[in-house]
């Protein structure tokens, strides 16, 4: 199946279809803006965000949670901040723990 890129692209050249693309735009005309040149995920600054848990009674911070991961069958534990830190690192978590195949796919 072509991508995207490959599919062949006619010009909207006629004036039906410019008046259509006019109207689907809601008036808006020219070229869309460049995307934000940033990460899809920025890093998080907050100290002790996924500091290994060393005492399961104290976080580094107060209202850090604790992530439990499985690398290789061994659990690892991390603190995270509480939203977004811990939602990522459960999903790097859940992630981790599908197992490997013979061929070292996932
Ligand atoms: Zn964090």
């Amino acid at each position: 199946m072509p991508t995207p890129a490959q599919r062949p692209r006619l010009p909207e050249t006629s004036e039906a279809q410019i008046k259509a693309r006019y109207a689907w735009n809601e008036g808006k005309a020219g070229k869309p803006r460049k995307a934000a040149d940033m990460a899809v995920v920025e890093p998080c600054t907050v100290d002790g965000c996924g500091t290994p848990v060393t005492d399961t009674f104290r976080p580094p911070a107060d209202g850090m949670t604790r992530v439990t991961s499985y690398a290789d069958g061994v659990a690892e534990e991390h603190w995270y901040c509480v939203g977004r830190c811990a939602a990522i690192a459960c999903a790097r978590a859940e992630l981790r723990a599908i197992p490997m195949r013979s061929d070292g796919d996932r």
